[in-house]
């Protein structure tokens, strides 16, 4: 079967299901990532990504788990890539490996900076934003790229205009698609469809999800991120602040109904933030029958 196929075809077809993981701290780790990706490849996924590492020895994990998702599991893969800690030269080198393994499609991002720090500085001779990747990956390779995007702001931006100024410089870059950030709360994805469309940002829009694994979990990444919680989900969150299997379920509930609203409303995809862990997605699916997207054993 070839898999060398672009997402923003694939986009053209059908709206794709897609997960995320990310590489493990240590190598032992890998074939519990590769397992997690074959479970729910029952599930029928239209592509797989694996973030980018914020340096050192994960960084080859991903490249590892990107390559065997699409030899062993047959996937299309979606590779993540970031400006943190590398120049542009080490940038190419990655890129040339991607492209001399048959992967298609890229997600060009900045990264964070480093924890304790706030403010990203580029390595010299490194990528200042995710605009800069992206014209360097748009001129020297034929990768099918996307961007990311939030909606409620990113949180280092001055206001949502500015930032939404940024996303269409992305979009003018060569991004075919946008993956947003996680959200809790619709409303955030439709509002700011809303104003790209109106700022003419033209290219689809992919919802990411993030499934509540435990209160604590959404707490954290919800801080970092800079995403509210709604009332509704923060009071239960607290009551299940120390009880982590039935937070989890509830999470599974709480993201079906999400899923099922934006599917409704014509999202052109969802992009689910699995954290290497098949339990809370396989359950959402299975609640949400999406046509080709139900367990296939
Ligand atoms: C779908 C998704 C996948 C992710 N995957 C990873 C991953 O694999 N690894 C990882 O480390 N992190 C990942 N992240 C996190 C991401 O790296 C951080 O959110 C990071 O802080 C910003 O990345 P960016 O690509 O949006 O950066 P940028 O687009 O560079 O934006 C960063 C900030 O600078 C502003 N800005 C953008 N362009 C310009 C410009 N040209 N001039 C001036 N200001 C500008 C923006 O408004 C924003 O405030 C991911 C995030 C998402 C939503």
């Amino acid at each position: 079967m070839d898999t060398r196929l672009k997402i923003k075809d694939i986009l053209t077809k059908t709206r794709p299901v897609s997960f995320e993981f990310f590489p493990p701290r240590t190598a032992e780790g890998i074939p519990g990532v590769l397992e997690t990706l074959h479970e729910l490849k029952a599930y029928c996924p239209d592509f797989v990504s694996v973030t980018y590492g914020a340096g050192g020895s994960t960084r080859a994990f991903t490249e590892e788990i990107t390559f065997e998702a699409k030899r062993t599991a047959a996937v299309e893969v979606m590779a993540h890539l970031t400006c943190v800690g590398q120049t542009k030269e080490e940038i190419h080198a990655v890129l040339e490996r991607l492209e001399a393994e048959g992967v298609e499609n890229v997600i060009a991002l900045r990264g964070d900076p480093p924890r304790g720090s706030t403010e990203f500085v580029p390595v010299e001779g490194g990528f200042q934003h995710a605009t800069d990747l992206l014209k360097h990956i748009k001129t020297n390779f034929k990768f099918g790229v996307a961007a990311a995007c939030y909606p409620e702001g990113h949180t280092e931006s001055v206001d949502l205009n500015a930032d939404l100024k940024y996303v269409k410089m992305k979009v003018d870059n060569g991004a075919d698609f946008l993956v947003t950030q996680l959200f809790y709360d619709n409303r955030f994805y439709y509002d700011f469809l809303e104003r790209a469309r109106a700022g003419g940002i033209d290219v689809p829009i992919i919802p990411g999800v993030l499934p509540v694994l435990s209160s604590a979990q959404v707490r954290r990444f919800t801080i970092l991120s800079g995403s509210e919680i709604p009332p509704d989900l923060s009071k239960l969150l607290d009551k299940y602040a120390d009880d982590d299997d039935s937070a989890r379920d509830m999470g599974v509930e709480y993201a079906s109904a999400q899923v099922r609203e934006l599917w409704d409303s014509g999202a052109p995809g969802v992009h689910f933030y699995v954290l290497n862990r098949s339990y809370s997605v396989s359950r959402i699916l299975d609640n949400l029958t999406i046509p080709g997207h139900h367990r296939q054993d």
